[in-house]
């Protein structure tokens, strides 16, 4: 997908760094608007309802500094007898060009604007502090409100991330994506350090639901190429849709990797079903009239959000693992936002807490 903006702002603030720069050279023929702050932005959105909110924020891209806590704990956290991975993130953009029906920025973003953060010498000094702070591995990802890639071809703004995470003690990058944009990152070499895990579903799901990201076999040949130029792969199947056909769907998919990569060679691999906050389902069906993959049951868990029910749940995660552990045995696997229980019916290895979650992620990468 080639990218466009309506309109492309800069707060003054930020005008002189690299990554405005490396904007200007991508669009020359584009003016750039330099602004003192927010407030001269907002007129462009379009408030008629959430549809035309969110459709109207994505043709927006909004340089600026970040100016909250630069690390903080993944959102999907969720409180009480959910085991979590103990991922961290960075905000470095917040929102997303693409169009995935089920993404859940449509329903928590309260800024609907394209922002990309351009103070990296703050995060860095940030990331400094912490990684002198801590003493265990800890994950660091980028695409929690974004997706680390899609806009690398314009920002050039990972191979600064990459080159930094080469250098930490006990950080790792995560560079979460369903983009190929990969071309500036097979320059750098990531001495380990950092991982790209790819987002995967069926190609039909794909062509259907993820709309304007990289086609399954861009995202797997972006996945071959970063292998080759030293750099750690993860795949997230997630999240993964119940629908008529879907074993079928899925077979294929595993069948697809199979062929395509070895055992040993994927640093780890993240299934997760489709869960979803209140107040999705209605945004998605307003931006994607007939879209039918919140027809179902869900039922509602401690944390608010909606999940498939329980059977149906683990009739897809026996699938799963069963596919998995015919690829690759002994693949570190985790399921985000899951109970203990699930953990104890599905994995080799009960984790007694985040931390051990974590350190079985991270095992491929010592
Ligand atoms: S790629 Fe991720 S952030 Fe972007 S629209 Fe899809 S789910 Fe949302």
């Amino acid at each position: 997908m080639s990218v466009r903006f309506e309109h492309i702002f800069i707060d003054r603030e930020v005008s002189d760094l690299r990554i405005p720069n490396n904007v200007r050279d991508y669009f020359p023929k584009q003016t750039l608007v330099e602004v003192d702050g927010f407030e001269a932005i907002k007129k462009f959105i379009d408030r008629r309802d959430s549809k035309s909110i969110i459709n109207s924020g994505k043709k927006l891209l909004y340089l600026n500094n970040y100016k909250g806590d630069v690390i903080k704990y993944c959102p999907a956290k969720s409180p009480g007898e959910y085991l979590c991975c103990d991922l961290h993130t960075i905000n470095l953009m917040s929102n997303c060009v693409f169009n995935c029906a089920y993404c859940i920025l449509q329903a928590c973003l309260t800024n609907p604007v394209m922002q990309v953060h351009c103070n990296l010498d703050h995060i860095f000094a940030e990331l400094d502090k912490f990684d002198n702070s801590v003493n265990q591995p800890i994950r660091i990802c980028t695409g929690e409100v974004a997706d680390s890639l899609a806009l690398d071809n314009l920002l050039n703004q990972n191979k600064y991330l990459v080159k930094y995470f080469a250098e930490c003690r006990h950080l790792y990058l995560e560079l979460k994506t369903k983009s190929a944009a990969i071309e500036n990152l097979l320059d750098v070499d990531p001495k380990g350090r950092t991982v790209v895990s790819f987002s995967l579903n069926p190609k039909a799901i794909v062509s259907k639901i993820e709309l304007h990201t990289s086609a399954l076999t861009e995202r797997l040949s972006a996945a071959r190429r970063l292998i080759s130029a030293g750099y750690h792969v993860a795949f997230n199947i997630d999240p993964v849709l119940y629908y008529d056909g879907w074993k079928r769907d899925y077979i294929e998919l595993f069948d697809t990797l199979k062929e395509q990569f070895k055992p040993g060679e994927i640093a780890w691999m993240h299934l997760g079903l489709l869960r979803y906050i209140p107040g999705l389902a209605g945004i998605a069906r307003q931006r994607f009239p007939g879209i039918k993959i919140f027809d179902q049951e869900f039922v509602q868990g401690p944390d608010r959000k909606y999940r498939y029910p329980k059977p149906i749940r683990d009739e897809i995660y026996a699938f799963l693992y069963e596919n998995l552990q015919d690829w690759d045995a002994n693949m570190p696997r985790y399921s985000c936002v899951e109970k203990a229980s699930h953990w104890k019916k599905f994995h080799p290895h009960i984790p007694e807490n985040t931390a051990q979650v974590n350190k079985q992620v991270l095992q491929r990468l010592d």
